[in-house]
């Protein structure tokens, strides 16, 4: 035999009396589990961190095991997100970053930037790279015109 959900009326199996999303959202509506949710969060709150979900947690308890001194660390720190991201995620991040801020440097030129904008600052280096690339490139185009115009002679000199 088979009955209804009692708030949206779709077919449940016998002897339940809500659907399966509906059986929850009744379940967290109840004082226990609100006073339960409301404990747990002020708790997390008063230890300076931010709302939990099932991932945080788990990765939580698992540096906290390993590491006791973390707990204070990560509270201070904004350590929180970057353990809930994952280290091939923070990666992606700083290569988006990097696209976006150095989207100028061409890519070959960004490690030397970066040391060079430490050193002169970033505006000296910019433009200490931009004279290299425009001196390299004259010098390839004055390459081959020479190349060019040697060609050229030594055709003339094999014609005759
Ligand atoms: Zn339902």
């Amino acid at each position: 035999m088979s009955s209804t959900c009692a708030d949206c009326g779709k077919t449940v199996s016998a002897g339940a009396t809500r659907c399966r999303s509906h059986a929850n959202a009744h379940k967290n509506r109840g004082e226990a589990m609100r006073a339960s949710s409301s404990r747990a969060l002020a708790a997390r709150q008063a230890a300076g961190m931010k709302r939990n979900d099932a991932l945080t947690s788990q990765k939580l308890k698992a540096l906290y095991a390993a590491d006791p001194a973390a707990k204070a660390r990560l509270a201070a720190g904004g350590e929180l997100g970057r353990l809930r991201q994952g280290p091939a995620s923070q990666a992606k991040r700083s290569q988006s970053l990097t696209a976006t801020k150095l989207a100028h440097i061409p890519a070959a030129d960004r490690d030397t930037y970066r040391i060079l904008a430490k050193k002169v600052g970033a505006k000296t280096a910019e433009q200490m790279l931009a004279d290299q690339r425009q001196a390299e490139a004259r010098r390839i185009l004055a390459a081959n015109e020479n190349g060019m115009v040697e060609r050229e002679r030594r055709r003339q000199r094999e014609a005759y």
